[in-house]
């Protein structure tokens, strides 16, 4: 079908199709209008011979009751017949004149005598056949018609013979002379209108023709014979140009010119759909072969794409590709009027157990807990890995903050059933930090930023719980303020004070360390903790002057016990992270520890894992020298927050202190005591002696013991208290009391 349409012969086709119905049409609607005006000359001929044929008729008649009107009135006079058809005459004006003709046959008297004066005396049986004929008229009494004669007044003519009573009453005739040619003008003309020629052929020729001088259309001539007595006459009607012009149609031509013309366009359409078709059909196969290009590259940057935005290990988007699409997220929600949440998901525990255990152990449960969070993926959520043991969940459409806790909750769902790993099973938690676009931000960046220092909080909190981000987190900042300005006067007035609280050597059962812990003196709000007043001073930057307090006050104290029973107790400070930054800190140390005659090695110093972790070189830096000073270095809560065992290699530390996190359930999960386990062992192998926190009870006493932990610390022994309630406890042994070894 298509291939009938696309030939190129098509148009061509079309085009003489449509010529030659153009033309049968042009030449049937012009024969059709051809008839038409034919059929009206036609018309006009049939009555102009009806009408010829009953005038004669009725001429024929007037001088046959002239007759018959002669022979009922013999009586009158010559004077009055002749009164009679000058009457006649002047009143019809056909007749070329009216005769009276006696038995004799001869010409008695004729009206008008003008002109007609020749004819009186003549004989008009001239010749046989005449003769013949008039005496049959006379003897029947019917009107005998002469024939087209030679008229004795010259011209043709032809002569009504009417009997005056018939048979032996017969008294003559009364007989009217037509001339030939006054009885074609006067009886033809005003019948016919001046649109006609009208010619009367007598005897093959064309005897008289009527309004001959305008142009005609010879073409639609019509001829009829009237019926007239006699006469062989033979009408020619031909219609003047002008009037066939009035009559003919132009629409045979219109319709002719209008199928070419739609011929043409129509074979032009054809041509033109030929044309687009062909072209369409280049394109197409152009197009598909663009398009199997197109979908081959699409399925190549696909690849790449999924390759790019996906992380390989765990098979949940990849951080970039979680920052690109929360960008767009974003922007979609601003316009839609939603509200979005942000989650940072922290693993609890994660870093020791990856430690512990071994990468290929971390990899296999970080896979495991992708694929419990990989199912919350959805339309509204997206899981993403973020690295190390943190994961990002971005929930968009939220109406209310229910969503979101509902989410919070599925999230924690996640994590409620121990993960299966070597036939062992692993209980792992999660904390989470929270923030809500628009109210905690309105850029990724910023979201990014508070979502983080929910997490932080929460982490504070103590771990497997969540955060919002709430703008109480800003008023911190205030309040950060304000104790900034308190913990300056606090310096000022003395109110810290330092905590002792004494660690347990599991080798001989003796107490020769203690840690020292600041306490706030509040003037109104009592004895604060520090961590009330700790993480802010670290945030202002305060802990500085806090710290140089604090060695200082822990230096006195070590003078103070210089040979006293509590001379061989060492001191370990804390010193934050913040601290380090202060290049003078080691130099402080040194110049307090030589003021007050200390030895370095009777101060240790404790700093968390972060230290390790953040800024490494310039730590490195500074814990080198706080070494080569001379005094003990401790890495403390081992086991929380960013842990990796390879910094042990390369910092100078002397001891490990196990988090109490761990060894709250040392004795009771199997998690905390392989890790433990682990720890203490590890520490062992590099050469580090391992101090248990937060021991509180004597199962975890004996854990520790059997698996040769070095020190314990804890509420078992003593809460912190100050020095002189250390001393008086050392001095009466209870705080050694009841915590004598098993051998
Ligand atoms: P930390 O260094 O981990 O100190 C041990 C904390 O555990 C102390 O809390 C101590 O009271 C508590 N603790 C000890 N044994 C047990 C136990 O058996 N059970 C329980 N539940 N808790 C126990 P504290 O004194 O409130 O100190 C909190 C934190 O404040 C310290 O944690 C340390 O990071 C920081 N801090 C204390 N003093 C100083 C200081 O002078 N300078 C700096 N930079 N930070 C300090
Ligand atoms: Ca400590
Ligand atoms: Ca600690």
């Amino acid at each position: 079908m298509t291939r009938l349409f696309l030939a190129p012969a098509l148009p061509l086709a079309i085009l003489l199709i449509f010529i030659t119905v153009g033309a049968g049409l042009w030449s049937g609607l012009r024969e059709q209008n051809r008839d038409q005006i034919h059929g009206a000359v036609q018309d006009q001929a049939r009555l102009l011979a009806a009408d010829l044929e009953e005038d004669f008729a009725e001429h024929v008649l007037a001088i046959r009751r002239m007759a018959d009107r002669m022979a009922t009135n013999p009586g009158q006079s010559e004077a009055h017949w002749r009164a009679d058809a000058r009457n006649y005459l002047e009143d019809f004006g056909i007749y070329q004149a009216i005769e009276w003709i006696g038995r004799d046959q001869i010409i008695h008297w004729v009206e008008p005598v003008d002109g007609n004066e020749s004819v009186i005396g003549y004989d008009v049986g001239f010749n046989e056949e005449r003769r013949a004929k008039l005496a049959r008229a006379r003897q029947t009494g019917h009107i005998d018609i002469s024939g087209i004669i030679q008229l004795k007044q010259g011209e043709a003519g032809l002569v009504i013979y009417a009997p005056v009573g018939a048979g032996r009453d017969n008294r003559g005739f009364i007989a009217g002379v037509f001339a030939m040619e006054s009885l074609a003008t006067s009886m033809l003309q005003g019948k016919i209108t001046d649109s006609f020629r009208v010619d009367v052929v007598s005897g093959g020729d064309v005897a008289w023709r009527l309004n001959g001088e305008r142009p005609v259309a010879e073409r639609f001539s019509h001829r009829v014979i009237p019926e007239l007595p006699v006469i062989d006459w033979q009408l020619v009607l031909t219609p003047e140009q002008s009037w066939v012009d009035e009559r003919s149609s132009y629409w045979p031509v219109v319709t002719g010119i209008s199928m070419v013309i739609l011929g043409l366009l129509t074979s032009a359409a054809v041509l033109l759909a030929q044309l687009i078709l062909k072209r369409n059909a280049d394109l197409l196969k152009t197009r598909r072969v663009l398009d199997r290009e197109i979908r081959q590259r699409q399925e190549a940057q696909k690849n790449v794409a999924r390759l790019e935005s996906t992380d390989a290990l765990t098979g949940l988007a990849n951080r970039r590709f979680f920052m690109d699409d929360l960008g767009h997220s974003i922007a979609m929600a601003e316009q839609q009027g939603h509200q979005l949440a942000l989650i940072m998901i922290d693993l609890d525990k994660f870093q020791m157990l990856n430690d512990s255990l071994g990468h290929h152990f971390g990899d296999e449960l970080l896979v495991l807990a992708s694929e419990r969070l990989g199912k919350l993926n959805s339309e509204r959520v997206t899981v993403a890995y973020s690295g190390g043991d943190e994961f990002m969940v971005c929930q968009q459409h939220v109406e209310d903050i229910d969503d979101v806790i509902h989410l919070l909750g599925q999230l924690q769902q996640c994590f409620a059933d121990p993960f299966m790993l070597r036939d062992e099973p692993h209980g792992i938690t999660a904390t989470m930090g929270v923030a809500v676009f628009p109210g905690s931000g309105t850029d990724a960046d910023t979201l990014l930023r508070n979502a983080d220092v929910a997490l932080y909080r929460a982490k504070e909190q103590g771990r497997n719980t969540y955060q919002f981000y709430t703008e109480g987190m800003q008023d911190r900042e205030i309040r950060r303020l304000e104790l900034d300005k308190d913990i300056a006067k606090a310096l000022a007035n003395d109110e810290f004070v330092l905590f002792f609280q004494p660690q347990l050597d599991l080798n001989d059962g003796s107490i020769h360390s203690v840690e020292a812990l600041i306490r706030w003196q509040h003037p109104e709000r009592g004895l604060l903790a520090p961590g009330e007043f700790i993480p802010l001073a670290e945030e202002s930057g305060r802990i500085t002057d806090i710290g140089r307090w604090v060695v200082l006050a822990a230096c006195r104290q070590l003078a103070a016990w210089k040979e006293t029973p509590f001379g061989n107790l060492r001191v370990a400070l804390n010193i934050s992270g913040r601290e380090l930054d202060d290049d003078r800190l080691v130099e402080n140390i040194a110049d307090v520890l030589e003021f007050h005659r200390v030895p370095p090695a009777m101060l240790e110093i404790e700093l968390t894992e972060e230290i390790f972790i953040d800024n490494i070189q310039r730590n490195l830096n500074q814990l080198s020298r706080l070494q080569q000073l001379g005094v003990h270095l401790a890495i403390d809560d081992f086991g929380v927050g960013y842990s990796s065992l390879s910094y042990l290699r390369n910092f100078p530390v002397d001891l490990l202190k196990i988090d109490r996190s761990f060894i709250t359930h040392v004795s009771d999960r199997h998690d905390d005591a392989v890790i433990t386990r682990a720890v203490i062992n590890l520490a062992h192998n590099l050469g580090l002696q391992v101090v248990a926190e937060g021991v509180e009870t004597r199962e975890q006493l004996n854990f520790l013991a059997r698996h040769r932990c070095d020190l314990i610390q804890g509420y078992l022994i003593s809460r912190p208290i100050p020095a002189s309630e250390l001393e008086a406890g050392i001095l009466d042994g209870s705080l050694t009391q009841g915590l004598e070894l098993m051998p």
